[in-house]
């Protein structure tokens, strides 16, 4: 393992270079059975306790196909525009892996079910990108081995790995990016966008962290303006949206840095050191031809006709990408606040019942993103799931936008609604909370505190503005936060000059 340690070069070399990045990224896909068997597709069984005949691989086992899976991939291959042909067909790909019982895997080569598309993302600072797709197609996933010892493999003197077949044929959808990816931060923000669209459409929990989501990124670099590609290195073993940013700035350096020196790229895959924060080489790249593809005999060619499709794209829910720029381009949000809500299904669903209610987006948005996601945090009940019904929300946003009540009052309500439920305008009528704007009432509550609290009245005489802040919090209290606090500070002011 050749390790070499990336130096950032110079901003003159790196604004020289401009980097070609392609993701291919795994995604296995949340169904009730495995692809090709009735196996439980599950996580964290015990270890090859979700397997039979089909899965392992046992003389005489024939595969049956998945529907859901299938209908899966023309869901995703729909929401990123890509072409579903009328005939697809499942392939063999041929290697020696331990934890592949079969010795090959059931993938798809030359007709996949899904060609081309394109992937809309949005960038922190809300510039719109695309990156076209080559294909997503699907296959089974593998066994996994575990390493002995996981360090140096050896127990009394033997080295042994073990292996777990529970995940061996889960259904893994593999999507191939072209390369139109320029940069770290692109990279993530298209992973971002395949994440958000997958969790919508409901066909994957892509989870990292359980190894849902799997993703490797082909890196090279070529001048600036030029149109021939460099040559690429890919990168492997990222096991983080924050890895994979990491790992593609350290070979985008570590390129720069032998290009600038005259060195040549070695096409190879490399792996990402976490700990390390470099590239090293694992192994030259072999050639696509080495698996000696070729049409699985098990597996009927598939024939998706034009209605199935048609009944897909029908169910399709609204796409990330389409809330996302209708919370920008109608409602104004910000990158930011268009980006939480999309991240969070429910939590927009619920703020676009409350706008339709209350045709005030960005009351509407204060309370959500504001008190109601507070309240949802420290209490750990959704907001949807909560007592505060986009209805009562709306007519509470009402109340505040028409001057009724003030936002202390408002506060105050929201946290009842919350506990309780029930009616916005019912609550501030029972408890006579509407604000108080009559001139004569608000001047009766001022003469009390300035009655009450001649020091203060004193002190503001004598230039002490705090003072003034003060007799404001006792006339509000003594209203119990109805008074108007515009008037009030006028009404004292009238009074104290
Ligand atoms: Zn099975």
């Amino acid at each position: 393992m050749i390790s070499e340690r990336s130096s950032v070069p110079p901003a003159d070399a790196a604004a020289k270079y401009e980097a070609v990045i392609g993701i291919e990224c795994h995604v296995e896909l949340k169904t009730a059975s495995k692809m090709f068997c009735g196996c439980p597709n599950a996580f964290g069984g015990e270890p090859n306790t979700q397997v039979c005949p089909v899965c392992l691989a046992l003389p005489g086992a024939l595969p049956v196909p998945n529907a859901a899976a299938i209908e899966h991939m023309i869901r995703a291959g729909l929401a990123f525009d890509c072409a579903i042909p009328a005939f697809s067909k499942f392939d063999r790909k041929n290697y020696f892996y331990p934890d592949m019982p079969k010795d090959y895997q059931i993938s798809q080569y030359d007709m996949p079910l899904t060609q081309g598309g394109v992937v809309r993302y949005w960038l922190a600072d809300g510039t719109l990108r695309e990156c076209r797709l080559t294909r997503i197609h699907l296959e089974e996933d593998t066994g996994k081995s575990t390493h002995a010892g996981s360090g140096d493999g050896r127990i009394a003197g033997s080295t042994y790995s073990l292996v777990d077949f529970n995940r061996a044929g889960v259904p893994l959808m593999e999507c191939v990016s072209d390369p139109d990816i320029r940069s770290a931060d692109e990279a993530v923000a298209f992973l971002d966008a395949l994440k958000r669209t997958f969790v919508q459409l409901g066909i994957s929990d892509v989870k990292m962290e359980e190894g849902s989501l799997r993703c490797d990124a082909n890196v090279s670099l070529r001048l600036r303006g030029a149109a021939e590609y460099g040559t690429k290195t890919e990168i492997k073993n990222m096991n983080s949206f924050r890895s994979v940013h990491r790992a593609i700035q350290s070979e985008i350096e570590r390129q720069t840095g032998l290009l600038e020196r005259g060195e040549r790229i070695i096409q190879e895959t490399r792996g990402w050191d976490e700990a390390g924060g470099v590239t090293h080489s694992m192994r030259s790249k072999e050639k696509a031809h080495d698996y000696r593809y070729f049409p699985d005999p098990d597996l009927v060619p598939m024939e998706i006709d034009a209605a199935t499709v048609e009944r897909v794209r029908a169910a399709l829910p609204e796409l990330p990408i389409a809330r996302y720029e209708r919370y920008v381009d109608a409602y104004k949000l910000s990158v930011a606040q268009a980006t939480q809500l999309v991240d969070n299904a429910s939590l927009a669903e619920y703020f676009d019942r409350a706008v339709d209610s209350a045709k005030s987006p960005a009351g509407v948005l204060n309370f959500v993103l504001g008190d109601l996601s507070r309240l949802a945090n420290e209490s750990g009940i959704e907001v949807a799931h909560s007592k505060v019904t986009p209805e009562a929300l709306a007519e509470l946003v009402a109340l505040t936008d028409a001057k009724t009540i003030n936002s202390k009052v408002a506060k105050d309500v929201l946290v009842r609604l919350w506990n309780d439920g029930g009616s916005a305008k019912a609550i501030v009528q029972a408890d006579g909370l509407a604000q108080v704007s009559d001139p004569a009432a608000v001047g009766a509550f001022v003469d009390a505190a300035l009655a009450a609290n001649p020091k203060s009245v004193a002190d503001f005489a004598a230039g002490k503005e705090n003072a003034l802040k003060f007799l404001i919090g006792q006339v509000m209290k003594a209203s119990r936060g109805t008074a108007n606090p515009a008037l009030v500070e006028t009404v004292l002011r009238d009074r104290m000059r």
